[in-house]
């Protein structure tokens, strides 16, 4: 990817159409996304609920050190953050929407990428919602190139990652934050 792809790149995330703005962004090598087996057995506890549900969460979105591989095979990272203000701490439906804000943030992302003839694996935060009913595990995912896999079903420390390339994890009280990640080839 040359100078003038990233700046194209950077320019669509601050798109004004996109459900949500970027909050901060780092470009990375993708060799150095740090992978753990144990960030991969949280999601077997299944405090989110998604364990099992889909093809982008575990077991389904399959063995994350083929899924390291896949990625430390990319030439570069884009890693990037929203950041949502909730009303108090039991804002339950403004977390709610953060959570899908994000998601659609990611959708249309992909498609202004195609549109502008950029390819790359979308990362996201969460299980895939975009079908009403998945059909994991009886057939194929309907939507493969838009289901966009979690990071940590994947099995990166996202935590570690944000302290790496200097993000902020948490923005402070009364806010959440997502984050994302781009692979370009
Ligand atoms: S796109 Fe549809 S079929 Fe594929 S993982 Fe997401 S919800 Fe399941």
């Amino acid at each position: 990817m040359n100078a003038q792809q990233k700046q194209t790149v950077e320019k669509l995330l601050q798109d004004a159409g996109l459900p949500c703005s970027v909050h901060e962004l780092a470009w990375t090598q993708p060799q150095e996304i740090p992978f753990s087996e144990g960030v991969r057995g949280m999601c077997a506890a299944n405090r989110c609920g998604m364990y099992g549900k889909s093809w982008a969460c575990p077991p389904g979105v399959g063995d994350w050190q083929l899924l390291r591989d896949e990625c430390y095979a990319h030439s570069l990272a884009l890693i990037f953050t929203t950041k949502h203000v909730l009303e108090d701490d039991f804002d339950i439906e403004g977390m709610q929407q953060a959570a899908q804000d994000h998601k659609q943030f990611n959708r249309t992302l992909s498609d202004l990428l195609e549109a502008n003839g950029i390819s790359c694996l979308i990362y996201g935060a969460g299980g895939c919602t975009l079908c009403a009913a998945c059909t994991y595990p009886d057939a194929p995912c309907r939507y493969p190139s838009r289901a966009h896999r979690s990071m940590e079903a994947c099995g990166i420390d996202v935590g570690a990652l944000a302290r790496q390339c200097g993000l902020k994890y948490n923005n402070g009280p009364l806010t959440v934050t997502y984050f994302s990640m781009l692979l370009f080839a």
